[in-house]
C-alpha cells in the first residue's frame, strides 16, 4: 500500500493562526484527505513550537508562566484547526513529555560521536529572530527581517558540526532534482551551500533563556530553539512507535514557508545525517500572501483570519479561493475582488447552479427516480463522459506536483461543460413533448453522472460541498471514494435522488 507522511510547520504560539498558517494547513490537508481517499496510509502531523525567548517574554507580558502561557495558545491554535475542519492525526507540542525526551536522546548521540563541541564565540545576536548573524547577513548593519542593530555577546556555548555535512548535503540535492520543490528553492538551498555555512550554534545559558529543553549533558545550557522544534517530524512518528517511524518516515513530506527555508533546506537534513537518520523525501516551499498587495500586519489591520473567513463564506469557499488563486511556491495577493468574482463565477454559478439545475429538473419529471441511459450513447453523451474522465486524470496528474490550481481548474472546466450540455441538450424544452421523456430521462442520468465525478473530485478540496452533493445523490458513504465505476454505472435502476441544497448563495 502506498504512505505519505505529511507535516506542517509547528506554529509559534506567540501569535494567532492567520492566511499565512490557514493556507499551509488547507493545502496539507487538502493533501491529507486526496491520498487517504485513495486508499494511501496516511499519517499527517501539525502542531505548535513553543520553547525560547519570545515565547518566555510574551508569557511574561501576559503576567503568566510560560507553560501555562504555552497551554492556553496552543489550545487555541488546536481548537482553531478543528473549527476549519483540518484532518491532522497527530498534534505535537515540543513541551511535550516524549519530545523533550526524544531531542535529548538525540543530542546526546549527536555529541558522543563528537558531532557537538564546546567552544567560546563573540556574535551579532538577534533577539527577535533567536539566533547569530554574520555580518554578511545583516542589511546595513541591521537584522533583515527585524530591522534592529544585532547585540553583541561573547559567551561559550555547543556546537553543531554543520559544515562537515555541508558537501553531502550539497550532493544529495543534486542527485535529488525534487529534493527541494519547486526549483526556486532548491536553487536558493544551492546558492547557500556554495558558501561556507560554518557550524551552528545550538546551547543558550540558562543566564539568558531558561524556556527550553535542558541540554543532557550539560545543565548550565538549554537548547536552541529550532535544533529541538525540528526534530518534530521524528520524535512524533517514534512516539507512535518505532513501526510507525519505519513505515512512514522514508515517505516524509515537508511542507513550509519560505521564509523558514534555511532551517528546514540546511539545518535539518545535516541533523539528520548527524544522527544517523534518513533524510526526508520531500521538502515543500509554499510563498507568501499579501492583502490587496500589502503584507499582512496587524497595525495595518488587515489580517485575515480563518474563522472570520468561515463564517462570512464558509471553509470550502475559503479554501477553494486560497487554492485556485495561487500557484503553489509561488507569492499570492489576497483581493477582495478576485474574491468575489471566483466566488459568484465559479461556485455559485458553474458549480452550484449544476447542482440544482440537474436535481430540480429529476425532481420535477422523474420524481426524482434515476432513468435509464441510452444504449448506444450518442457522441454529445459520450463527450460529456470524455469530460470528467480527463479531469479525472488531470487531477491526479497535477496533485502529484502540487498544481492544486490546476487540478481545481480541471474539475470546472468539466462542469462547465456539463453546464453546456445542458443548453445543448435542451431538456427543459424536450420535456414538452412526451414522447421525448426517454431522453429527457437519459441526460439527466448523464448529469447526475457527472455530478457524482466532481463530488469524487472534489472531496478533498471541498469536503463539505462534496459531502452534500453525495447526500443529494443519495450515494451511500462507500461509493464516495469508488473512483472505478464507469460512466453509467453508479446508479441502479429505480435509484432515487433528493433535491437540490443550495450550495452557494450568491454574494451580492
Ligand atoms: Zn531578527
Amino acid at each position: 500500500m502506498p504512505r505519505i507522511y505529511i507535516t506542517t510547520p509547528l506554529y509559534y504560539v506567540n501569535g494567532d493562526p492567520h492566511l499565512g498558517s490557514a493556507y499551509t494547513m488547507i493545502i496539507t490537508d487538502t493533501l491529507a484527505r486526496y491520498y487517504r481517499l485513495r486508499g494511501w496510509e496516511t499519517f499527517y502531523l501539525t502542531g505548535t513550537d513553543e520553547h525560547g525567548d519570545k515565547i518566555a517574554q510574551a508569557a511574561a507580558e501576559a503576567g503568566m508562566d510560560p507553560k501555562a502561557f504555552t497551554d492556553q495558545v496552543s489550545q487555541t491554535f488546536r481548537a482553531a484547526w478543528d473549527l476549519c475542519g483540518i484532518t491532522y492525526d497527530h498534534f505535537i507540542r515540543t513541551t511535550d513529555p516524549y519530545h523533550v525526551r526524544y531531542v535529548q536522546e538525540l543530542l546526546t548521540k549527536v555529541y558522543e560521536a563528537g558531532d557537538i563541541y564546546f567552544d567560546r564565540y563573540g556574535g551579532l545576536y538577534c533577539f527577535g529572530c533567536e539566533r547569530f548573524y554574520t555580518p554578511k547577513e545583516l542589511r546595513d548593519g541591521r537584522c533583515p527581517d527585524h530591522l534592529v542593530e544585532p547585540t553583541l555577546i561573547e559567551e561559550e556555548n555547543y556546537f553543531f558540526r554543520m559544515g562537515k555535512y555541508q558537501e553531502r548535503l550539497r550532493q544529495h540535492i543534486e542527485a535529488h532534482p525534487d529534493f527541494i520543490r519547486p526549483e526556486g528553492f532548491r536553487n536558493e538551498v544551492l546558492a547557500m551551500l556554495r558558501e561556507p555555512i560554518g557550524d551552528l550554534c545550538i546551547s543558550r545559558p540558562k543566564s539568558r533563556l531558561t524556556w527550553g529543553i535542558e541540554i543532557p549533558f550539560d545543565r548550565r545550557y538549554v537548547t536552541y530553539v529550532w535544533f529541538d522544534a525540528l526534530i518534530n517530524y521524528v520524535s512524533a512518528l517514534k512516539y507512535k512507535g518505532e513501526e510507525m517511524f519505519q513505515k512512514f518516515w522514508p515517505e516524509a513530506q515537508h511542507f513550509i514557508g519560505k521564509d523558514i527555508l534555511k532551517p528546514h533546506g540546511v539545518f535539518w537534513p545535516t541533523m539528520l545525517m548527524a544522527a544517523g537518520l534518513p533524510l526526508y523525501k520531500h521538502l515543500n516551499v509554499h510563498g507568501f500572501w499579501t492583502v490587496e498587495g500589502q503584507k499582512m500586519s496587524k497595525s495595518l489591520g488587515n489580517v485575515i483570519s480563518p474563522l472570520v473567513m468561515k463564517e462570512r463564506i464558509g471553509m470550502d469557499a475559503f479554501r477553494y479561493f486560497l487554492l485556485r488563486e495561487s500557484v503553489f511556491g509561488q507569492d499570492a495577493d489576497f483581493r477582495e475582488e478576485s474574491l468575489h468574482a471566483r466566488y459568484n463565477a465559479d461556485l455559485a454559478n458553474n458549480l452550484g447552479n449544476l447542482v440544482s439545475r440537474t436535481l430540480a429538473m429529476q425532481d420535477r419529471y422523474f420524481k426524482g427516480v434515476v432513468q435509464p441511459l441510452d444504449d448506444p450513447p450518442p457522441a454529445i453523451d459520450r463527450q460529456l463522459a470524455a469530460a470528467f474522465t480527463q479531469a479525472a486524470a488531470e487531477v491526479e496528474t497535477q496533485v502529484a506536483h502540487l498544481g492544486l490550481s490546476r487540478a481545481l481548474e480541471a474539475i470546472f472546466r468539466a462542469t462547465d461543460y456539463a453546464n453546456k450540455y445542458i443548453t445543448e441538450t435542451a431538456p427543459f424544452t424536450l420535456a414538452k413533448d412526451p414522447a421525448s421523456l426517454p431522453r429527457v430521462g437519459a441526460v439527466l442520468h448523464n448529469l447526475l453522472e457527472a455530478l457524482r465525478v466532481a463530488a469524487q473530485l472534489l472531496a478533498p478540496f471541498l469536503p463539505d460541498a462534496s459531502t452534500r452533493i453525495f447526500t443529494a445523490l443519495a450515494l451511500p458513504r462507500e461509493q464516495w471514494s469508488a473512483y472505478d465505476v464507469p460512466w453509467g454505472k453508479m446508479f441502479p435502476p429505480g435509484h432515487r435522488v433528493h433535491t437540490a441544497p443550495v450550495l452557494f448563495p450568491r454574494l451580492s
